[in-house]
C-alpha cells in the first residue's frame, strides 16, 4: 500500500499496515490476522491486530476529533510518540513497547497492553490495588523530575520545550479545565437545574476563588518545568496485581509537574465521595483503601521527589536545601490546586467523568456534585497548606460530611 499521504486505517488495512511497517507478524498471511476497532476514547482510532500468539495495538489520530468531528492538528500524534518513548526509558517500561512510528500516517504501532484494565472502571467495579500508591508515585517522580533543566541539559531542555509546544491540545485544558467552570463563556457547562444557584454562588461569583484559578491557569500556560504527561487520570491508568501502564500522553508539553499530580490525586477523589455518599451497600474494605491510596500517593511522591532530588540534582545553587524544600513545596501546591480544577471540571464542565453520570439517583448525583465542588475549591484556594496525606483526607472526608 502507499502511506505516502496520511488515510484513515480501517479493520482490514490496518493489517496490510502493520505488516508493511513491522516484522512482528512475518510468517503469517494477512488474511490470517485478526482485527479489531478497540477504542473507548472519542477522539483518535485505535485497533489491535493480533495473530493466535501475538497483539499489537495502532493508535492512528485523524485532522479532526472522531466523535464531534472538531478540527484538532494531528501533530499531537507525534507528540504522543514521543512521550511514551521518553516515559518507557525513563520508568523502566510502565508505558507500552513502542514497534513502529509513521509521522505521515499519524500512527503508532505498539504494545497491546489489554492484560491490564482502565483503573477508573476497576476502581467503578470496586477493585482494590494494593500497589498503586507505591507504582503511580514511582511513575510520576521517574517521568517528571529527570526532564527539568534541574536535571536535564537546560539547552538541550529548551529544544525539546520548543519541539513539544501543543497548541491545540493545550488549548482544551486552558478552556475546559483552567476557565469555563468558572467563566462559561462558550455555554458548555452541564449540571442538573437544582444545582443553578449552587454553582453561581460557588464558582462564578467566586472572586477569591477564581483570582486562585487565574493564578493556575497562568501557571500552566507559562511554567514549562518538566515534559508532562498531561492527561493523567484514571482512564489512562491501566492497571492489574502484577503492574500499571500509562498509556494516551496526547496532551504532552512541557509544564508544570503538578499539573500531573493533581490529576491523579483529582482523580480517585470520585470514587471517594461517590462512596462516602452511598446509604446502602458501603463497601468500607474498598473505602479505606482508597483513603489510604490517596494519602500514600501524596506522602510517597514527596518523599520520592526529595530522593530523586538528591539523587540526580548536581547544580551547587539548586543543591541548596532551602530551595529543594521550596521547589518540591511548590510542585505539592501545584499539584493540590490542579487536583481541584480537574474535581470541579469533570463535575459542572463539558467532559464528565463514570463516577458522576453513572449515579441514577438525581439526588444523590446534586450532592455527590456539591461534595467535589467544595472539596475542589478546598483545595484551590488552601493548597500551600498541606503538607501530609493525613489531613487532606481528614478534610475530603470532613466536607464530604457536611454535605452529605
Ligand atoms: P484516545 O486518545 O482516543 O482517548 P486512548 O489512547 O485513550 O485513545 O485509547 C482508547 C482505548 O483504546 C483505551 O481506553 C484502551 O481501551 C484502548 N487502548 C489504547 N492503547 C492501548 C494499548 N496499547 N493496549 C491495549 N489497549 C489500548
Ligand atoms: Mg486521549
Amino acid at each position: 500500500m502507499d502511506y505516502s499521504k496520511h488515510f484513515l486505517l480501517n479493520t482490514e488495512t490496518v493489517k496490510q499496515y502493520v505488516k508493511d511497517k513491522t516484522n512482528i507478524f512475518d510468517g503469517t498471511d494477512v488474511s490470517d490476522l485478526k482485527s479489531k476497532e478497540i477504542s473507548d476514547g472519542n477522539i483518535n482510532y485505535v485497533y489491535s491486530v493480533a495473530n493466535s500468539q501475538k497483539s499489537v495495538v495502532v493508535k492512528q489520530a485523524d485532522n479532526k476529533i472522531r466523535t464531534s468531528g472538531r478540527e484538532l492538528d494531528r501533530h499531537r500524534n507525534v507528540l504522543e510518540y514521543k512521550t511514551l518513548s521518553i516515559e518507557g526509558k525513563l520508568t523502566n517500561g510502565m508505558v507500552p513497547k513502542m514497534y513502529n512510528y509513521d509521522e505521515t500516517m499519524s500512527a503508532i504501532i505498539m504494545e497491546d497492553v489489554s492484560a491490564y484494565k482502565n483503573l477508573r472502571k476497576e476502581l467503578h467495579a470496586e477493585k482494590i490495588f494494593p500497589k498503586l500508591a507505591e507504582q503511580i508515585s514511582s511513575f510520576m517522580v521517574d517521568a517528571l523530575l529527570p526532564t527539568t533543566d534541574l536535571i536535564f541539559d537546560r539547552h538541550q531542555k529548551k529544544n525539546v520545550v520548543k519541539e513539544f509546544i501543543n497548541v491545540d491540545l493545550c488549548d482544551i485544558t486552558e478552556d475546559l479545565v483552567l476557565t469555563e467552570p468558572y467563566y462559561n463563556y462558550k455555554n458548555r457547562n452541564t449540571f442538573d437545574d437544582a444545582l443553578d444557584n449552587f454553582v453561581k454562588q460557588n464558582l462564578y461569583e467566586n472572586d477569591e476563588l477564581k483570582a486562585n484559578v487565574a493564578e493556575l491557569r497562568n501557571n500552566f500556560m507559562n511554567n514549562a518545568q518538566a515534559l508532562l504527561h498531561g492527561d493523567l487520570h484514571s482512564g489512562s491508568i491501566f492497571i492489574n496485581q502484577n503492574g500499571i501502564k500509562i498509556i494516551d500522553p496526547e496532551f504532552a508539553f512541557y509544564g508544570p509537574i503538578g499539573y500531573d499530580i493533581g490529576n491523579v490525586l483529582g482523580n480517585l477523589v470520585f470514587p471517594l465521595v461517590v462512596e462516602y455518599s452511598k446509604k446502602e451497600n458501603k463497601n468500607s474494605e474498598f473505602m479505606t483503601w482508597l483513603e489510604n491510596t490517596i494519602e500514600d500517593i501524596f506522602d510517597l511522591t514527596i518523599k520520592k521527589l526529595y530522593l530523586k532530588y538528591d539523587e540526580l540534582v548536581e547544580f551547587p545553587l539548586y543543591k541548596e536545601r532551602k530551595f529543594e524544600n521550596s521547589y518540591i513545596s511548590s510542585i505539592i501546591a501545584d499539584s493540590l490546586g490542579y487536583a481541584g480544577t480537574e474535581i470541579i471540571r469533570r463535575t459542572v464542565g463539558d467532559s464528565k467523568v463514570l463516577e458522576i453520570t453513572s449515579i441514577t439517583n438525581v439526588e444523590q448525583r446534586n450532592i455527590v456534585s456539591k461534595a467535589l465542588i467544595k472539596i475542589g475549591t478546598d483545595l484551590i484556594l488552601n493548597r500551600k497548606l498541606y503538607s501530609a496525606g493525613n489531613q487532606l483526607i481528614s478534610d475530603i472526608a470532613e466536607i464530604s460530611d457536611s454535605i452529605i
